[in-house]
């Protein structure tokens, strides 16, 4: 039988309540925190003086606030120097940043990933680069962990997308990066949506739809306000044309084949092209009235609608976010994929749903895998 929770049990998970809520919201004044959280006022100034102690908030009174009487303190996370490393292993990039409490990015480097580098090879760039960041870091500075997001697929040395195999994802995931710390790993898509739900786009939304097109497509589902833990990133696999192309994963049709970079760039007759650019080339190409673009858009955007409705009809989301590549897509093709979805979707769910674009931008990775190595801070402030 376990024992009822004690004091200190109490006061740790209250710590963790604060903590999470400035890290989440940014600087909230005492009075704010007080009615938030449904904690008395002495509770919650006792909760943030050790919170200060423990060097992870400062505390300062909020001038003007126009009202009579005492001010309020105002809470804030201590950015400049509790951190972490977030690196996001993509398609066609490599990215590293630190990362402070409350989401800001204070440093970042990128490189371009070249076609055929596996992600073991990944390695030692980013390590470079945390190195670097290192140097930057105050004295004061405070390390809390290295959170890595990682994509599902590469661009094999021929430019065709490759799966990437599950045993270098679990390589990364025993921390053989080469960075210090403990090392938490996680789906690129996945990691996205966590940053979209607690501070981007869907901030408020209990169930989400992230998807992000690069080379093929990764999706970050959020269901009843958590994080879908394995395998959401899958949703590119799942088959909606049993005719159609044949997808790296030994499938024929899955939706990445039909919504995916190629899908789009060879509708467009632009088949020797690959990356973000040559998409962004038909997508300004069918602003300009290219009609074999505008035929690439409205077909590719077609797909996209009806894998958002099927998609809508299993998760109920109040929120779809379209990421990468996706953005642009979706931003040229908004109301033929939102009449495709509707064809498609229930009546029930896709009347709540709202499309977006990403309120982070390609800062959702970053600042994703930044709150995976966060995560054991905020459960226990006092963790050593
Ligand atoms: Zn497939």
């Amino acid at each position: 039988m376990r024992a009822a929770p004690g004091k200190e049990d109490v006061r740790r998970h209250n710590l963790g309540t604060v903590l999470r809520y400035v890290h989440v919201h940014g600087a909230t004044s005492r009075a704010e925190l007080t009615t938030r959280l449904g904690l008395n006022r002495s509770t919650i100034g006792a909760l943030t003086a050790d919170l200060t102690a423990a060097g992870l908030v400062f505390e300062r009174t909020q001038r003007d606030t126009g009202r009579a009487g005492r001010p309020s303190l105002v809470v804030r996370p201590r950015s400049a120097t509790v951190y972490a490393y977030a690196l996001s292993i993509e398609v066609d990039r490599l990215r590293a940043a630190r990362v402070g409490l409350g989401g800001r990015i204070l440093d970042r480097r990128e490189v371009p990933r070249p076609p055929g580098m596996a992600v073991p090879e990944a390695a030692g760039p980013l390590a470079a680069f945390v190195r670097e960041m290192a140097g930057d870091v105050p004295d004061d500075g405070r390390f809390v962990g290295t959170g890595v997001a990682v994509v599902g697929r590469s661009r094999a040395a021929d430019g065709t997308a490759v799966l990437v195999p599950r045993q270098h994802l679990e390589d990364l995931a025993a921390g053989d990066l080469g960075v210090p710390g403990r090392l938490s790993v996680g789906n690129h898509a996945e990691v996205s949506a966590l940053a979209e739900h607690s501070r981007g786009a869907a901030a408020g939304c209990d169930n989400v739809l992230y998807l992000y097109g690069d080379i093929g497509v990764g999706a970050g589902i959020i269901a009843d306000g958590r994080r879908t833990l394995g395998r959401g990133g899958e949703v590119g696999h799942v088959v909606v044309n049993p005719y159609g192309r044949q997808c790296p994963c030994g499938s024929r049709g899955c939706w990445e084949t039909e919504i995916g970079e190629r899908a789009l760039l060879q509708h467009a007759g632009r088949s020797g092209a690959a990356g973000r650019e040559a998409v962004l080339g038909v997508v300004k190409a069918a602003m300009f009235g290219d009609a074999r673009a505008q035929s690439a858009i409205r077909e590719v955007g077609g797909w996209i609608g009806f894998g958002v409705g099927n998609l809508a009809n299993i998760v109920n989301p109040e929120a779809v976010i379209f990421g990468g590549t996706l953005r642009d897509v979706y931003l040229a093709a908004a109301a033929h994929i939102r009449s495709r979805m509707n064809a498609v979707a229930l009546p029930a769910c896709r009347e709540q749903v709202r499309l977006r674009t990403p309120g982070l931008g390609e800062d959702a990775a970053l600042i994703g895998a930044a709150e995976l190595a966060f995560e054991r801070l905020l459960g226990d402030p006092l963790v050593s």
